[in-house]
């Protein structure tokens, strides 16, 4: 069997390079007579076509060689994205060393670069001396509670089948493989026989057997960082390569640790833990400076911690003591120790790799469980400073506001500065003598509120750490007024935006191209800043970037396409341009949801530590009309404007996540929880009902008679208005985990374009056409077409007929007079859109001569009619082949003949074939490296078009 496979590919390789021979031969002569008559169209189109069939012949080969740069440009024209990224991150991995200077001395060889990189992260890793007398005594007067019998229980369960499986499905495929060279594709592909083993060794380890010696071994490769010099070893960011089989066990490891760490861990730190935000450390920091603005008028200090080199610095006996003096158990204490025993590593740079060395300290770059035995011994610090009587921060009810931190970024709320500093900063040391985590002092800063200059310069005496006018802290800018946030980042970042845009300007992108630059770059950076800081009341900031984002979209021009269908959801026909001004009241929503289901209480309490009222009646009861104060509040102000222009939207009768007595006394009544109009209403014959005060108090405690009146008068007041029965969209956001933005914006951008679900361009074709288009072809067409014609310029192309793109000799002459309306073809009647590309006698020519090609390329019979020939409206039911082969042809027969819009002439039918040879070539490769990569992908079935190429005399491989 196997044999008779080999002699028939040997067959038809022999016919192939039969058949390449011969187009080689073809394609020289052609390039002669081509370059003896410049001019001779006719010579070129036949060399055009010559060269797409060898491209054709080769494919295989062309699929392995090409693997990125053609079809990735083909199927994303020159549309940034994945690709460019790609391209980007490519750049910087291939970046070589070439020089490197230290203590005066240059060194340009691979040899002496790479010493100089040994010896730097040799003596980074080696051990630090720290008595572990020391760090036990340190450890034991944190009075630590060991853990419970369920928190150990998960950590130090048998290693399961499934788990393992889990730890596989999340591991990427495609990164670099570590020191074995087995990247995760080999035990995603081969996790049935790999599995069982891996188990049986996994579960040794925790039994106290020796880890495998490959998993002590790394390769460490480096990155260089942004805009820094890099002749400095230091400006480069290691990245270690670990084996796969290691990441599947530490995987597993942190999965477990996980689970521990999110109830143990503060929620002052928001780091690795899930369901914790950046966003609420910046957001507490920003109420802070208001407080102290308006209510607490005291000293106060920020300080930013910068801890040198934070990860590679920890000891690692002060993480092997912690987990034995929490009593973490057996099986647990027995993986950390083996992992982090003896590991070594080596470095490679450029092609070259350095001898093994020692490594003694940090948490493993690259290992999943490293950020969490990071976050897990940073704790302690956190915990003490959260405990200790003499560190003051701010006190609101049972709320401590001391400090925050996301992963090593710390953030110290210091009141009274001038008199706790010192006692601040001995304890930040003391930590620091026994884990390894020193104050790097020349990057640690002190932002001083309230306090005069002589008193600052007192503070920065006494404190020898120096105080700025403004620090940076988790890439946010910040002030001791929060009036310079907009100024100091917004208007900031757009300058860097516009010098980006003026870069992009230059890269002759297509129209989808641009918008997505605008999706890819320039959205991702406004929205960090929307979610940190979501303070924009004034919609003036909005219109001037949109200005600049159309004038970057249009080259200056005149736009061609209104905003609203620039901005509307791709589904429905529009471009999906992001909104800017959405996107912020999004990333608002998502603040504001804090006050509708009050589970946030520590931000809340903060936020609101001023107001009269509850969060519910700014909310729902319009209680921010009688009180001024509230809009008084950088946060509030805004928040409440994002959420009133959409609550009529959200809900038209009061929502049942309301709470009454929330909205009306602030006191906290019995436990944390108030109740809602989903707790103490029932329906009862199709109405609402309040529950008796005894049924109430069931489940929340002491609600007395005087709570239960005020119950009474709001329910009276607002069963007028009635109940919302059903769930509405903003109680499903308030469930929800993930994806919560884009899943609000979405929302958004329906609301704001819901006005017009009929496009003026929609009108005109139906006119045109003289006859109506309904809505759900439109859908239907616009879709399919998302989903097979993955070319970009493919899917312009049809973009551009939907929306009438073409300048027409008609449109030109309004804008000028002199210009004649008459059409460029056939001079004759008035170039309108339509005339041109359809009624006009010279374009009818065309398309009667792509017409019949078709009809007998796909033996169908088919009317000649615009719907199908220029919007590809066709439904051809029986063989849903024939309609994507339909498609792509009519695609072709347009991009041709739009190449000769302005031209006196048509196309010649020759063109179309090779631009049909071309798009069926890059269809094929996409499909060949699809598969190359596992991703499955339907194949097109390009027989019928072959065979009539082929009758045409080109040459085409079945
Ligand atoms: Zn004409």
């Amino acid at each position: 069997m196997r044999g008779h496979f080999i002699q028939q590919s040997a067959r038809k390789n022999k016919e192939k390079n039969r058949i390449l021979t011969k187009i080689n031969e073809e394609i020289t002569l052609k390039e002669k007579e081509s370059k003896s008559e410049p001019n001779n169209k006719k010579v070129k189109q036949e060399l055009e076509c010559l060269r797409e069939q060898k491209i054709h012949m080769e494919l295989d080969e062309t699929a392995k060689k090409l693997k990125f740069i053609k079809q990735q440009q083909f199927q994303n024209a020159n549309k940034p994205g994945k690709w460019l990224s790609w391209k980007i991150r490519k750049k910087k991995q291939a970046h070589s060393i070439t020089e490197i200077t230290s203590e005066g001395t240059n060194y340009t060889t691979e040899q002496g670069i790479m010493a100089q990189f040994k010896k730097f992260y040799s003596k980074l890793y080696s051990k630090d001396q720290i008595e572990s007398d020391k760090i036990s005594q340190f450890i034991c007067n944190q009075k630590l509670e060991k853990l419970s019998e369920k928190q150990r229980e998960i950590l130090n369960k048998e290693i399961t089948d499934k788990e393992i499986k889990r730890a596989i499905d999340k591991m990427e495929g495609n990164k670099a493989p570590g020191p074995d060279g087995l990247s995760g594709i080999y035990y995603k592909v081969f996790a049935e026989e790999t599995i069982p083993y891996l188990k049986k060794i996994m579960n040794q380890i925790l039994e106290n057997q020796k880890i495998p010696d490959s998993w002590r071994n790394a390769t460490i490769t480096m990155i260089p960082k942004e805009g820094q010099d890099l002749k400095n070893v230091k400006n480069y960011r290691p990245i270690s390569l670990l084996n796969s089989d290691y990441k599947i066990f530490t995987t597993i490891l942190a999965e477990r640790m996980k689970e521990f760490l999110k109830d143990w861990i503060g929620e002052e730190q928001t780091g690795f833990l899930p369901k914790r935000q950046m966003k609420d450390n910046v957001r507490e920091i920003i109420n802070i400076i208001e407080f102290y603005e308006f209510t607490k008028k005291d000293e106060l200090a920020l300080l930013t911690i910068d801890m040198e080199k934070a990860f590679d610095n920890l000891n690692w006996d002060f993480f092997k003591l912690l987990i034995r003096e929490l009593d973490m158990g057996y099986k647990f204490i027995n993986a950390i120790n083996q992992i982090y025993d003896k590991q070594e590593a080596k470095i490679k740079i450029n092609s070259g790799e350095s001898q093994k060395f020692e490594i003694c300290k940090g948490t493993r770059q690259g290992c999943p469980l490293s950020p969490l035995l990071f976050i897990f011994s940073l704790e302690i610090l956190l915990k003490s400073i959260r405990d200790d009587p003499k560190l003051i921060g701010v006190k609101i009810r049972k709320h401590n506001y001391k400090v925050r931190a996301f992963a090593d970024d710390l953030i110290c709320i210091i009141d009274d500065p001038i008199k706790t500093i010192q006692y601040w900063l001995a304890k930040i040391k003391e930590y620091g003598e026994v884990s390894g985590l020193k104050i790097n002092t020349e990057k640690t800063m002190i932002l001083p509120k309230n306090l005069t200059k002589i008193r600052q310069e007192e503070l920065k005496k006494i404190s020898g750490i120096q105080t700025r006018g403004k620090i940076k802290y988790l890439g946010i800018n910040i002030t001791a007024r929060n009036s310079q946030l907009l100024e100091n980042n917004y208007d900031q970042k757009w300058k860097e935006i516009k010098k980006d845009l003026e870069r992009w300007r230059y890269a002759k992108l297509s129209l989808l191209g641009r918008i997505s630059v605008i999706k890819m770059t320039i959205l991702p950076k406004l929205l960090f800043l929307f979610q940190n800081i979501p303070i924009i009341r004034n919609t003036q900031k909005f219109k001037t970037w949109n200005k600049d984002l159309n004038n970057f979209i249009w080259m200056g021009k005149k736009s061609r396409i209104k905003r609203i269908y620039m901005i509307d959801d791709k589904k429905r026909g529009g471009l999906g341009l992001p909104d800017l001004q959405l996107y912020h009241d999004a990333c608002g929503l998502m603040w504001v949801k804090d006050w509708c289901t009050l589970s946030n209480t520590r931000t809340i309490t903060l936020e609101g530590t001023d107001l009269r009222a509850g969060w519910h009646a700014y909310l729902w009861y319009g209680k921010k009309l009688m009180e001024k104060n509230f809009g008084n509040h950088f946060i509030r102000s805004s928040l409440l404007k994002i959420w009133e222009k959409y609550k009529s939207k959200l809900y038209q009768k009061t929502p049942k996540w309301i709470s009454p007595l929330e909205a009306c006394q602030r006191r906290e009544i019995g436990g944390a929880t108030w109740p809602k109009y989903k707790d103490i209403l029932i329906k009862e014959k199709g109405t609402y009902i309040l529950k008796s005060q005894e049924e109430i108090n069931k489940e929340f405690g002491n609600l007395g008679w005087f709570q239960y009146r005020q119950l009474k008068e709001y329910y009276n007041k607002d069963k007028i208005l009635g109940f919302e029965e059903k769930e509405t969209f903003w109680d499903k956001v308030m469930k929800m985990e993930k994806k919560q933005i884009s899943i609000i914006y979405s929302k958004l951008i329906e609301w704001e374009t819901e006005t017009v679900p009929i496009k003026e361009n929609m009108i005109k074709w139906a006119q045109n056409l003289g006859k109506t288009i309904h809505l759900a072809e439109w859908e239907k067409a616009w879709n399919s077409r998302l989903k097979f014609t993955y070319a970009t310029e493919l899917k312009e192309n049809w973009i551009k007929m939907f929306y009438r793109w073409y300048w027409t000799p008609q449109k030109l002459s309004n804008f000028n007079k002199k210009i004649s309306n008459k059409c460029w073809k056939c001079n004759d009647q008035v170039g309108t859109f339509y005339h041109c590309w359809w009624t006009c006698k010279k374009a009818k020519i065309y398309w009667k001569k792509i017409h019949q090609a078709i009809q007998k390329m796909l033996q169908i019979n088919i009317e000649l009619d615009p719907k199908y020939f220029l919007l590809g409206m066709i439904n051809i039911e029986k063989d849903k082949d024939k309609e994507i082969l339909f498609n792509y042809l009519t695609t072709a027969a347009r991009i041709v003949y739009a190449r000769y819009w302005k031209k006196n002439e048509i196309p010649e039918l020759s063109q179309w074939l090779v631009k049909i040879l071309e798009i069926m070539n890059m269809d094929k490769l996409t499909y060949l490296l699809k598969n190359n990569y596992g991703i499955p992908k339907k194949q097109t079935n390009w027989d019928l078009v072959k065979h009539f190429l082929i009758e045409r005399q080109m040459k085409v491989l079945i």
